[in-house]
């Protein structure tokens, strides 16, 4: 069976957890908690990364940063996880969608502007795939209008726009360091603080709402409750089990890059015959090789495809059902303007599996498979 995603296991993670459970202290806030910190400071050129229990609650920690209020309203696409938009909708906010270009799933920049009223107070656009939104354009939005920008980069640790990396661009990052993404240590995120203004306070919501940070700096004598705040840091245990895959990101990260490549010169002569569409990546953008993912004429050929490659052991899956049609979605959020995009292009994807487990055999089948699929 080849699955479409198996959770990072380089064999290194047990010692890392065993040294963290040796330290005297294994809740968050010690060595490993800096230790990852300070790697993804370096990689991604970030002034402050601050390690999360999940990327939901990098959000959710995004959303009290940038005082989102009862009223309030936050832009985003609808073809999103369920977590970019509760972040905000917990906070009472009413979640404004708007759609997607075709070519890279991602916001469609030209239709931000026009959803934006006297309420308006995020932008929140999601990197689909590793591979950036059009940035300078949002950027310049947001700007213009007073907005903030909080970048859902959950997939995007390592992928570039411009050669800046993810999450360092707006006023706040996200990262997710699920067990479904390229890194790993079960349920974790990282919240990445871009605007100065914004940084005592992030160590403050992060920790339960105290000034434990500045206490364990030694800038004050006792430490209590300042602000409001969350339980947002992740164990010793976890960042530990992080550290130890960050510290063999390169091999990871040329391991999956071989597969997508691979996957994209297979699928791109099936997209010369018309059978597919292959995945876009603009020339300006640097990918992670988080997903790989085809788009067929219909939801319908999907389905064919899908029970086919089932056939053969292999799992494909589609990805969300546009939030603005989920129950939820309905209730707390509106879409402003026509959904050209977003249903017809969700309908049509379709990803392949894609992780460090899978061997030259594995994708060659699901190559041959894809094929034998097109060929019948
Ligand atoms: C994975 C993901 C999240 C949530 O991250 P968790 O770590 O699972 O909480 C949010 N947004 C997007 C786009 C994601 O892919």
């Amino acid at each position: 069976m080849i699955r479409l995603s198996e959770h990072l296991l380089l064999g290194t993670e047990q010692q890392y957890i065993a040294d963290a459970l040796s330290q005297d202290h294994i809740a968050g806030g010690g060595k490993y908690f800096r230790l990852c910190n300070a790697f993804l400071e370096r990689e991604t050129g970030a002034a402050c990364v601050r390690m999360t229990t999940s990327g939901t609650d990098a959000l959710e920690a995004a959303a009290l940063l940038c005082g989102v209020q009862p009223g309030d309203e936050v832009i985003m696409p609808s073809f999103t996880f369920t977590s970019t938009a509760n972040a905000f909708v917990l906070r009472g906010a009413k979640i404004v969608f708007v759609d997607i270009r075709p070519d890279t799933m991602n916001i469609d920049e030209t239709k931000i502007e026009d959803a934006i009223t006297g309420k308006t107070k995020a932008i929140v656009p999601v990197h689909y795939a590793g591979v950036a939104c059009e940035m300078d354009e949002i950027c310049a939005i947001a700007k213009r209008h007073g907005l903030f920008l909080i970048e859902d980069a959950a997939q995007g640790m390592f992928a570039r726009y411009k050669g800046r990396s993810l999450g360092t661009i707006g006023d706040v990052g996200c990262y997710s360091f699920h067990e479904t993404k390229n890194f790993t240590m079960g349920e974790g995120g990282a919240l990445l603080v871009n605007d100065p203004s914004m940084r005592e306070r992030a160590d403050v919501i992060c920790e339960k709402g105290t000034n434990r940070s500045e206490f364990t700096r030694g800038l004050v004598e006792k430490y209590g409750w300042t602000d409001v705040g969350s339980s947002f840091l992740p164990s010793e245990l976890n960042t530990a089990y992080l550290f130890s895959q960050l510290e063999q990101a390169d091999r990871v990260r040329e391991k999956r890059n071989r597969i997508w490549n691979k996957y994209d010169r297979a699928m791109r002569e099936l997209e010369k015959n018309g059978a597919l569409e292959t995945m876009r990546v603009p020339p300006h953008c640097e990918h992670n090789a988080h997903i790989y993912y085809i788009k067929v004429a219909s939801a319908q050929k999907r389905a064919e495809l899908t029970r086919y490659l089932a056939e053969r052991q292999i799992v494909a899956a589609f990805h969300y059902v546009p939030l603005h049609s989920a129950p939820a979605g309905r209730l707390y959020g509106r879409f402003h303007g026509e959904d050209v995009y977003t249903t017809r292009e969700s309908d049509r994807l379709l990803r392949l599996p894609l992780h460090f487990n899978l061997t030259e055999t594995d994708t060659d089948a699901v190559i041959d498979a894809v094929r034998g699929f097109f060929k019948t």
